[in-house]
């Protein structure tokens, strides 16, 4: 559901501005003038990672990792990546993505429980890299005059900036805004990688959780943040949100009720249906590679094209198609048989 949804709200039209005066005319190299979290008017623009380069390195063949598409065999989509393309995007300066992320980017650091400070670096990140994905699709747009989608960019756009100021503010140890709703140490290194948000449709049983069809100026969609660290000896997993979002509450109550191994199933499951930046080891078993039910999470990203119909009728259909417990029965590859 995430670059290819058309239901993906990305934009808003106060940001609108900010964004043209931001990013420079240019389609491939849209960048702002200023960095997004010092303010600093830049030229040189660090070629920031999603995920710590610290958690690659540990997955990586030969500076390689799969991405998802080595499971889907979709046309020219790249089966692997280098390290350097993994999930980067230009918006910051040097000093700021050398500085700004330290805490979180300290393995030592998941020793304990993450901190607010950690989890403001953490969201910082994720929406950075949200608010770079938007910015590249409403070039598109404008490119191609798609002014009804640009409209919805734009209020995702905005309300990701907005986001994005309460991050930086907790990423430099201000203001508590969130709610770590898991955390678990592993003591074995996770096939995989991942960092950033996942708006789920629906909970365990089909209940609604965000509208992404309610294109309303008022209605916000509430993102769950998701880590998946690879570390040197050890794995971290980490599942959080925004204090004051609401409609995580039978979500929360259901997962909570797992056993910790089910709740790494419960999150390798959303992550295959939700997302597209999880980057895998080589070394994976080739069981997993080729598992069809896999390949039918993965392919539930692309499904969102196909759905027509009104409002009312897609978000049902896709609340049920995305309940939790009618999701593909994926292989739990952050359980200990998945081990590196
Ligand atoms: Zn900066």
């Amino acid at each position: 559901m995430d670059l290819y949804s058309p239901g993906k709200r990305f934009n808003s039209p106060e940001f609108a501005k900010q964004f043209h005066d931001c990013m420079s005319n240019s389609e491939k190299d849209a960048k702002p003038s200023t960095c997004l979290l010092c303010g600093k008017p830049t030229t040189s623009f660090c070629n920031s990672h999603s995920i710590p380069k610290c958690c690659l390195k540990n997955i990586s063949d030969d500076g390689h990792v799969y991405t998802i598409n080595q499971i889907l065999n979709f046309g020219p989509i790249d089966r692997e990546k280098g390290l350097a393309r993994t999930g980067t995007f230009r918006l910051i300066c040097k000093e700021c993505d050398n500085q700004f992320f330290k805490n979180y980017e300290n393995p030592t650091a998941y020793l304990d429980e993450p901190n607010q400070q950690m989890l403001g670096q953490i969201a910082t990140k994720d929406l950075l890299l949200e608010i770079n994905k938007a910015s590249i699709l409403i070039a598109l747009d404008e490119k191609t005059e798609q002014n009804d989608t640009k409209a919805v960019r734009e209020l995702d756009f905005s309300e990701n900036m907005k986001a994005l100021g309460k991050a930086v503010h907790a990423g430099r140890g201000k203001g508590s805004p969130y709610k770590l709703i898991m955390f678990q140490q592993l003591n074995y290194v996770v096939p995989f990688a991942f960092q950033g948000v996942a708006n789920l449709v629906s909970d365990f049983d089909g209940h609604m959780i965000n509208n992404l069809f309610l294109y309303n100026q008022s209605y916000r969609l509430e993102p769950l943040h998701i880590a998946v660290f690879p570390l040197k000896h050890f794995s971290v997993v980490l599942l959080f949100r925004n204090a004051a979002a609401k409609r995580y509450k039978k979500f929360e109550k259901t997962f909570l009720n797992l056993l910790p191994e089910e709740q790494l199933a419960v999150i390798t499951k959303i992550l295959f249906s939700y997302v597209e930046e999880i980057y895998i080891s080589k070394a994976i078993s080739e069981d997993a590679i080729n598992d069809k039910e896999l390949e039918s999470a993965i392919r539930m990203n692309l499904m969102y094209l196909a759905f027509g119909g009104d409002e009312e009728f897609v978000i049902k259909k896709a609340c049920r198609q995305y309940a939790i417990n009618s999701l593909p029965h994926v292989p739990n590859l952050l359980s200990s048989a998945y081990a590196l």
